[in-house]
């Protein structure tokens, strides 16, 4: 009975596709509306999509114009045990629905104001739930706020692996060093600084990381996407994300005419920054007007892209991948199960081997051949890089439009149609357990986090003020130490009729 035990377990964690997974893409795939079910489509075929955390450390200590945080975020006290407690229900719910594996983001205002302790038990919960954690942060801590994050108090490791993804434009105001800077340029410095810190942490403790740098983009920087890109390319950050500004979050802090930055617009200024064409087109994660994106192997400097659109061989051993191997999970794998995985999915399908194959040929043709690829290995200068624009929407857009669809109402204006296209398809999902949902993360500022915050600050005030007792008071609230419960009373209360 043991050894059948054994060899069962043994079958489902080298099966090539878990079958909670493969269920979960299955589910994903059938709820996307009709437009986003295209082939280079990667939800619902190699991924459920991304997920965030919410009102589990609203503060932050710096300024941006523009906040996507609500306006009273500033009012919630930074609380370690709510946070883990937010967090371990948030990603139990996001297991049970979306199956043993996705990325997820802890994010919510600034995460290095956690205690460091706290914060790594945070990304402890979340592994716990199968979820590869990565810290958002506005990137101004020291070394040995990482090294307490990564490392126990008898100095081991806590993790093999972490990953990061620093917030760095000039429309930040209270950096240390660049209270107020005038333009990106400036914040090299800081850029560089902070990538390193992950440099030597991986020197020092063996701790690798992934690490990811956003921008926002307004009017005001646009032009400076550029250089941005050209100077960040040659920092150790794994991946370059850019997100065009949106009328959403505190209205205080909305000080441009942010339409007048398009998705296409920012994507250029990336390409002349990288000197070269970025193809993107043929994968796809949720709608084109939401997400750009492309990943590819840069040798020296040259940024070979994974997939070319117009290369049809590329085209097919893109959807032999999809069909066949899309839902595997490599990372954090032990190299023994990930091999028998390989193995077992190879037997499966041996006429993919070929064109997989001519695939990796095609990309090392296109970084340079093997000689290029080696010299820039020896160089340092060989790494995969991604490349991201990611486009929020106006909150003005997304309450009309989401209001609607909890009521099953199509719009009927051009606008509205939009916004719910995309939020159908949206790949970025943020777990609401106590209603039994997700919600795209454009609803979550924009509806559902001035309500939450509400309930926070009574339930979190700033200690020392008479605020929050009034609130908790008005609210009906009985504050707690930990846990969003109390809170969720509030926003039930608050929600529009649905
Ligand atoms: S969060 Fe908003 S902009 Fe992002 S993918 Fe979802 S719907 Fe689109």
């Amino acid at each position: 009975m043991k050894i059948t035990n054994a060899l069962r377990a043994f079958e489902l964690t080298t099966r090539p596709i878990h079958p909670e997974s493969r269920a979960a893409l299955d589910k994903r795939w059938n709820e996307l509306p009709p437009h986003a079910q295209t082939d280079n489509q990667l939800l619902g075929r190699s991924a459920v999509g991304c997920e965030g955390t919410h009102g589990v450390f609203p503060k932050c200590d710096l300024t941006c114009s523009p906040c996507y945080h609500a306006a009273d975020a500033n009012k919630v006290r930074i609380d370690g045990n709510h946070t883990v407690d937010g967090v371990t229900e948030q990603m139990e719910y996001l297991r049970r629905i979306r199956g043993p594996r996705a990325h997820a983001q802890l994010i919510g205002g600034e995460v290095s104001l956690l205690p460091a302790a706290d914060h790594a038990a945070a990304l402890t919960a979340m592994r716990a739930h199968g979820r590869e954690p990565m810290s958002m942060t506005h990137g101004d801590f020291d070394y040995q706020y990482l090294l307490d994050v990564v490392l126990d108090d008898t100095g081991r490791r806590r993790f093999n692996k972490v990953s990061f993804a620093a917030h760095f434009d000039s429309l930040m105001r209270g950096r240390r060093g660049a209270v107020r800077p005038h333009t990106e340029a400036e914040l090299n410095p800081f850029r560089e600084k902070f990538a390193r810190m992950f440099v030597d942490l991986k020197r020092d403790h063996g701790v690798t990381s992934y690490l990811a740098h956003n921008m926002t983009v307004t009017p005001s920087n646009v032009a400076q996407v550029g250089s941005v890109t050209r100077d960040v390319l040659e920092m150790p950050y794994d991946m370059m994300s850019f997100q065009p500004a949106a009328f959403i979050g505190d209205d205080r802090r909305w000080k441009e005419d942010f339409d007048a930055v398009t998705v296409d617009a920012v994507w250029e200024r990336i390409e002349e920054g990288a000197g070269q064409k970025l193809p993107w087109q043929a994968a796809q994660f949720g709608d084109p007007r939401c997400n750009r994106t492309t990943v590819g192997l840069r040798a020296g400097g040259v940024f070979a892209p994974l997939l070319d659109p117009d290369e049809p061989k590329d085209i097919a051993a893109r959807d032999r991948f999809l069909n066949h191997f899309g839902g595997m999970v490599f990372g954090d794998v032990p190299a023994h199960i990930l091999t028998v995985k390989i193995i077992r999915a190879l037997g499966a399908h041996p006429g993919d081997i070929p064109p997989l194959l001519g695939l990796v040929h095609r990309v090392l043709g296109r970084a340079g051949g093997v000689r290029g690829v080696l010299r820039a290995a020896r160089a340092g200068r060989l790494g995969f890089k991604t490349f991201v624009v990611h486009s929020f929407m106006d909150a003005s857009d997304v309450a009309p439009a989401w209001e609607l669809m909890q009521r099953g109402v199509v719009g009927t204006d051009a606008k509205t149609i939009e916004t719910q296209e995309r939020l159908g398809s949206c790949m970025y999902a943020m777990s609401h357990p106590g209603d039994d949902r997700l919600v795209p993360a454009c609803v979550q500022h924009s509806v559902l986090d001035p309500i939450e915050n509400i309930g926070l600050r009574a339930l979190l005030p700033i200690i020392g003020t008479a605020t929050g007792t009034a609130l908790g008071a008005e609210a009906g609230i009985v504050a707690r130490p930990s846990g969003l419960t109390a809170v969720r009373q509030t926003q039930a209360r608050q929600r529009p009729a649905q």
